[in-house]
């Protein structure tokens, strides 16, 4: 392993290395920041405190934040034991005066802050308390020598239950006195024509902002943040690329005779996306160079076949193929719906998951180290170290957002000639595909099959729950199963777990049908185990699932046909999209019900309105990023979009461009990063935890 620049050490240390962060303190910080000194390096301050205003008590306007000198004239003790009256202290100057209150505060140190006779700078907020001028709980006092202590502008950040501004101030500014002086890994004359600072005043500067104009994205000091983040983001997936590239494939020319056995029994046309696809795809195989493909399609547009072409491609050159499903059940549908195609070609196709033990596993591990089986269905199982093939060449990996580029890379280090395909339902748009894929070359199924069934969605408001269970009741009685989503809000995963609860007994008890819960605190297991329940044909098995977003996961029920989502409000767009997407996948006609409760903001009606007139997933996915204010929704972390600290994907599209370009000739001129800036570059890579790149180099 490659060893971190020493001068780095200090900012991977953890936040309790920093003053005022002890064990209670670092678990608030890791909420909003991180645990280790550089998040909160990270951590940028969201607004400012201007104590600018300096007026005389007498005109000092209410409501405002202002900065007073004044003379202590008198303490007014609150009579004892009577909490709710606050201790008082007189202020005033030549003008007017004014009352400081303090609540539940230590007297005598009071008495040694505020000593009657002497001046003192206060700041803090104005309020008019029976039309007397008041200050509670001042945020600064101190001696009018220290008067320069007090920050003109302070910063402002983003806090969370617990967490003081003071603590976290201090905290944050112990973490910008580790950052060192590193040398720079831009462009000189690129920084010179952005005139942006360089790392470390840049830091500094985000941290100490003078006026609001320094908060916005377009601030020289957040510009250059931002621009390293987006650098070390592309360059790392260069550098796996560019790594996969230099490995040599093989190159597998199928003739064609399984895939047509296929073809002539597929009972409808293949759409042009597909063809289109699986071309590119038969490209890539017979080249000499490995294949990292992303096949990108919303749900139902086909991917299954286009990937079950290119394992009959691998399967046809002599070699055996791998399916790898992010779950158990997943993985069990894919064998289904690949066991038919699979038998009409005569590919020996078998099933492999962590549940198979004994004598079963040991008799499917032997057949694929002799060769018996041409195609293996699992789950991540299938790349245990015990787990040997004869030869195998082609592995598809049908990934929810859960195989991120270090995965990506550790498959490619087998050192084998293996090419991948990565199935995503996620219609991400170009812009993130870029940020998430990078290092992969892209097929878009953006036509849907023909002759689908029909889907209807509509907004409906909560308060006409009564109506909606007596319609499901209606539907459950003519065989219809139902999905009802409760979204759960990442602060208080308690409190979400009792709604749904209680949406859980409510429905079993106003519905006649059987009724399940499924959440994400359920051990995986009884997970699969519940969904399997659900997606069965058997009477007793539960109608209506109760869930939480769990069921994102794309679990096929084919008779699902009604998809309830209450407090749609509160997804993203594309999350509503995937839940919509897990019904409407057989032929019967479905619907989906958004409930939302008013009042609603604009930016949620604009969402819910784009979701109920729009199907198309890629549309979906842009706007959804058109619309995101940052971290306004639900899920958007969960959604495993490469999250950024200090870029925000829809303001700096530019410089992601930027970013992009920039790398390529790096790529082209450094490849190893071996030259004066190349060696800042692994720095930046460092900086950003893009340490598996920088493994690509070494091992290179
Ligand atoms: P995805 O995996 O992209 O969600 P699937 O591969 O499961 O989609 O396909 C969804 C359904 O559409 C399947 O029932 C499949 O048989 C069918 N299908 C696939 N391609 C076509 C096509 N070209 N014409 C008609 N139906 C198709
Ligand atoms: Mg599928």
């Amino acid at each position: 392993m490659p060893t971190r620049d020493q001068e780095l050490f200090p900012l991977f240390a953890n936040a309790t290395a920093l003053p005022g962060v002890g064990a209670r303190i670092v678990k608030l910080v890791e909420k909003i920041a991180g645990t280790k000194v550089i998040d909160l390096v990270w951590h940028l301050p969201s607004g400012i405190i201007d104590r600018r205003y300096a007026p005389k008590v007498g005109d000092a306007a209410p409501e405002s934040i202002a900065t007073l000198t004044v003379e202590v004239l008198s303490h007014f003790a609150p009579p004892p034991r009577n909490k709710r009256v606050p201790y008082k202290v007189i202020c005033g100057d030549n003008t007017g005066d004014i009352t400081l209150t303090f609540f539940h505060s230590n007297h005598d140190y009071l008495r040694r802050m505020l000593p009657v006779g002497e001046r003192r700078v206060i700041s803090g907020r104005i309020d008019l308390y029976d039309r007397q001028r008041q200050m509670s709980h001042p945020d600064h006092i101190v001696g009018e020598s220290e008067a320069s202590n007090i920050k003109k502008v302070e910063a402002l950040y983003p806090l969370t239950a617990g967490l003081s501004p003071k603590t976290l101030r201090k905290a944050i500014t112990a973490a910008i006195k580790l950052c060192p002086n590193l040398a720079e890994w831009h462009d000189p004359e690129y920084l010179a024509k952005q005139n942006w600072p360089n790392w470390k005043e840049a830091i500094q500067e985000s941290h100490s902002p003078k006026d609001e104009s320094d908060l916005i994205h377009s601030a020289p000091a957040r510009m250059r943040l931002a621009y390293d983040e987006l650098l070390s983001n592309q360059l790392a997936l260069a550098l796996v690329r560019h790594r996969a590239r230099r490995l040599k494939g093989r190159s597998a020319k199928g003739d064609g005779s399984l895939r047509s056995k296929v073809l002539e029994t597929l009972p409808y046309q293949l759409t042009g996306a597909q063809k289109r696809t699986m071309s590119e795809i038969e490209t890539d195989m017979k080249s000499s160079t490995r294949m990292l493909r992303l096949l990108q399609g919303d749900v139902g547009s086909g991917k299954t076949i286009v990937a079950m072409f290119a394992i009959l491609g691998a399967v046809e050159s002599g070699g055996q193929a791998a399916l790898m499903a992010p779950t158990e059940i997943l993985a069990q549908q894919h064998y289904e719906t690949l066991k038919p195609l699979a038998e009409t070609a005569g590919v020996r196709i078998e099933f492999l998951s962590g549940r198979h033990k004994g004598k079963e596993r040991s008799k499917c591990l032997a057949a694929l180290i002799d060769g018996d089986i041409d195609l293996i269905v699992g789950t991540h199982a299938l790349f245990q170290k015990e787990v040997l093939y004869k030869k195998l060449v082609f592995v598809v990996i049908d990934e929810q957002h859960r195989f991120g580029v270090h995965q990506r890379l550790e498959l490619t280090d087998k050192g084998e000639a293996i090419d991948v395909l990565v199935m995503t339902a996620t219609p991400i748009p170009r812009t993130l595909t870029l940020t998430v894929y990078g290092d992969m070359d892209v097929s878009r199924l953006d036509e849907k099959p023909p002759g689908r069934s029909t889907m209807t969605t509509r907004l409906v408001n909560l308060d006409r729950l009564p109506e909606i269970t007596t319609a499901l009741q209606r539907a459950v009685d003519k065989e219809a199963k139902a999905f009802w989503v409760c979204p759960l809000v990442e602060e208080s995963e308690k409190s979400d777990l009792a709604a749904v609860d209680k949406r859980y007994a409510h429905l079993k008890e106003v519905l006649r049908c059987p009724v399940a819960l499924i959440h994400g605190r359920m051990k995986p297991a009884d997970k699969d185990e519940l969904m399997a329940s659900f997606a069965s044909t058997d009477k007793k098995s539960p109608k209506v699932l109760v869930a939480t977003t769990v069921i994102e996961v794309g679990v096929n029920v084919p008779d699902a046909t009604i998809m309830v989502v209450e407090h749609a409000e509160r997804f993203g767009l594309s999350q509503l999209h995937q839940l919509r997407g897990r019904i409407g996948r057989g032929a019967k006609p479905s619907a989906c019900l958004l409930l939302y409760s008013t009042p609603l903001t604009e930016l949620a009606r604009n969402r819910l309105r784009i979701i109920r007139d729009t199907q198309d997933g890629f549309v979906i996915a842009e706007q959804d990023l058109i619309l995101r204010g940052s971290g306004e929704l639900l899920g958007t972390r969960q959604s495993g979009l490469q999250d950024f600290r200090l870029a925000d994907i829809a303001l700096h599209s530019q410089l992601l461009q930027t970013a992009r370009d920039d790398t390529k000739m790096i790529i082209e001129q450094d490849p190893n990063l071996a030259t004066h800036r190349g060696k800042a570059l692994r720095t930046l890579l460092y900086l950003f935890e893009q340490d598996s790149a920088i493994r690509t180099l070494r091992s290179g």
